[in-house]
């Protein structure tokens, strides 16, 4: 069977990257994503990564204590670079091509963002993980993902969580809560389900970019979503 997708952006928030231990970097949970990454590029499957930097930094918190926001913004930016730095070694060592490229030039350890030089990257097989979100404060990696889809042409955004999709409740509080099979972007905003910071899916709702929300350390479930099998939450237009 052939993948639906032929490239994809995958979002990859930082407290997945922490595992267990909900702050810094669990080597064990790097190597899976490393793995199911690998398994998506074998099948010939474009892959760009944004990587969130919450298990090390958030901006806000920086702020709510007395920091300046902009200046905290920067350091969950540099957050993320450290987030990027770390899953490009996993899948180097799996022998994946890879490239860093970040919105803040930082030439020493990773190349600039260019559009098209990414782009490139992809049509060779490299999987190509942006760091530094957007480049300025006050956005959010999620709005990041959102941007770099439509910039790279992705068919679709992947949002991994620790949930399996989208629930009209909070499972863990509420047992009876139900997963969306399938929801659109208004629903998502409207009804103010904090899947995705609001920014990210008007991006998405105005660029007709579907995104699927699904449950990222389950081992293969990013072959899954490829090969278009029914898991999580997808939203989209209708
Ligand atoms: N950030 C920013 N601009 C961006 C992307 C990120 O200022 O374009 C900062 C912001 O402070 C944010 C932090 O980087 O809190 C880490 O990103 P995010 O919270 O999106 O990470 P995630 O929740 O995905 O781990």
């Amino acid at each position: 069977m052939e993948p639906r997708y032929r490239r994809i952006l995958l979002k990859l928030s930082g407290e997945v990257l922490a595992g267990q231990k909900g702050y810094g970097i669990d080597p064990q949970v790097v190597e899976n994503l490393a793995r199911q990454i690998q398994e998506v590029t074998q099948l010939g499957v474009q892959v760009g990564v944004v990587v969130g930097g919450g298990n090390i930094w958030r901006g806000q918190v920086g702020s709510q204590q007395g920091m300046d926001r902009a200046t905290a913004d920067y350091m969950g930016m540099l957050a993320t670079v450290i987030n990027a730095l770390a899953l490009q070694d996993a899948l180097e060592k799996l022998g994946v091509e890879t490239r860093v490229q970040t919105a803040v030039e930082m030439r020493q350890v990773a190349e600039p963002f260019i559009r098209r030089r990414a782009i490139r990257h992809l049509e060779k097989g490299r999987v190509v993980i942006f760091g530094a979100g957007i480049g300025s404060p006050y956005f959010t990696t999620d709005t990041t993902a959102a941007l770099r889809a439509a910039e790279i042409e992705a068919e679709i955004m992947f949002k991994g969580t620790s949930a399996d999709g989208v629930y009209d409740d909070d499972p863990r509080q509420n047992p009876e809560a139900r997963r969306f099979s399938h929801i659109t972007y208004l629903d998502v905003l409207q009804q103010g389900l904090k899947v995705l910071d609001s920014t990210a899916v008007s991006l998405c709702m105005e660029n007709k970019i579907p995104i699927l929300v699904f449950q990222l350390l389950e081992p293969g479930n990013i072959r899954r979503a490829v090969m278009g099998e029914p898991i999580g939450t997808l939203i989209t237009v209708d």
